[in-house]
């Protein structure tokens, strides 16, 4: 109980300061500034400020906030997964409506009211060729309606939109099936499934690389939060005495776990275990437990029929690629989550 009174005092400092904080924006005049209580009871306690301006309430979300300190280290949503140049402006067109607006331009060659722009019918999937063309000249001028990745001249190197389209397969929880449903409704191209998951598979690669690189800017940020909050270290009756004698570098900081599934009702493949400091409210480990494994799935059948020499084989090489890494009932992963948590 002890600890719990030390953490809501320098919970309360934290409030102070951040309400300082927004006094000093040119936001608005902070009216009040709350604590919400939510989730497991006062462990889950989030700040979240609320603002008013010229009688127009702005609520700022604790996640608003907490996502605030990461601009500074360039870290945070996936949407920074791939560094697209902000110059970038994209926008769904229709031709005919480009075209309208073209048709009053003179033809540089012929001086005519006569070009029009012309999708070509190449494969590369969400972008196209455009061309300008004259009906007296021919051809004038031909580019992709997206830039290759980085502007890149080289013949070689992929085009973002399509990049960014299997980028937003992820952030909507979804995969080939509804990218290839949002080409249909537009009546577009869209990506070949082999050209979606090359792009996928690189995808997950930069997604695990930013959320590792993001976690060692959450514990930056927690170890300077309680460094502020603690200027001369936790008080000796939060600490055990070991820790303190063992752990001199790391510094002592309270956490609550918590374990959600992908589905509800103990029958989900994928389950998580998270471990949130209680006085940022920064997820600062997590645990990724799944029992489900695609490339096992669609084998099964061919597995069946190998020796057991061969399956032993096909095994030890599929081993590093497979998604399987918890073995007992969807129940169980949230003990097996913090079990490893906790072990690391
Ligand atoms: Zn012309
Ligand atoms: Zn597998």
């Amino acid at each position: 109980m002890r600890k719990k009174a030390h953490l809501a005092l320098a919970r309360a400092a934290k409030k102070m300061k951040l309400a300082e904080a927004c006094e000093s924006t040119d936001v608005g005049e902070v009216q009040e500034h709350v604590l919400h209580g939510g989730g497991d009871a006062d462990f889950d306690v989030q700040a979240d400020n609320v603002l008013q301006a010229d009688n127009i309430r702005i609520t700022q979300s604790a996640s608003a906030t907490k996502l605030q300190k990461f601009q500074a280290h360039n870290g945070g949503d996936n949407a920074n997964v791939l560094q697209s140049d902000s110059d970038r402006v994209w926008t769904f067109v229709e031709m005919g409506q480009l075209n309208s607006l073209i048709s009053s331009v003179l033809c540089p060659e012929c001086q005519q009211n006569s070009v029009s722009l012309i999708l070509g019918n190449a494969k590369m999937g969400f972008s196209r060729e455009m061309t300008l063309s004259c009906t007296n000249c021919g051809e004038l001028k031909c580019v992709h309606t997206s830039p290759r990745i980085g502007r890149s001249a080289d013949q070689n190197v992929g085009f973002e939109v399509n990049r960014l389209a299997v980028l937003y397969t992820h952030e909507i929880g979804g995969g080939f099936r509804s990218l290839s449903k949002l080409s249909a409704v537009f009546g577009m191209p869209g990506l070949h499934e082999k050209t979606f998951y090359n792009l996928n598979q690189k995808i997950c690669q930069k997604i695990q690389e930013t959320g590792e690189a993001t976690l060692d800017v959450t514990a930056d940020i927690v170890k300077q939060e309680y460094l502020s909050v603690y200027p001369n270290g936790r008080p000796v009756a939060d600490v055990d005495e070991e820790w303190e004698e063992e752990e001199e570098d790391v510094p002592w900081i309270d956490v609550s776990f918590d374990g959600t599934w992908q589905k509800r009702g103990f029958t989900s493949h994928y389950g998580v275990g998270i471990a949130i400091d209680v006085l940022t409210g920064y997820v600062i480990d997590f645990e990724v437990l799944s029992t489900y494994c695609h490339t096992c799935a669609i084998n099964r059948a061919k597995l069946e029929q190998m020796t057991d020499a061969e399956r032993q084989e096909w095994e030890q090489n599929h081993q590093p690629n497979c998604c399987i890494n918890h073995e007992g009932s969807s129940k169980s992963m949230e003990r097996e989550a913090a079990l490893r948590l906790w072990g690391r």
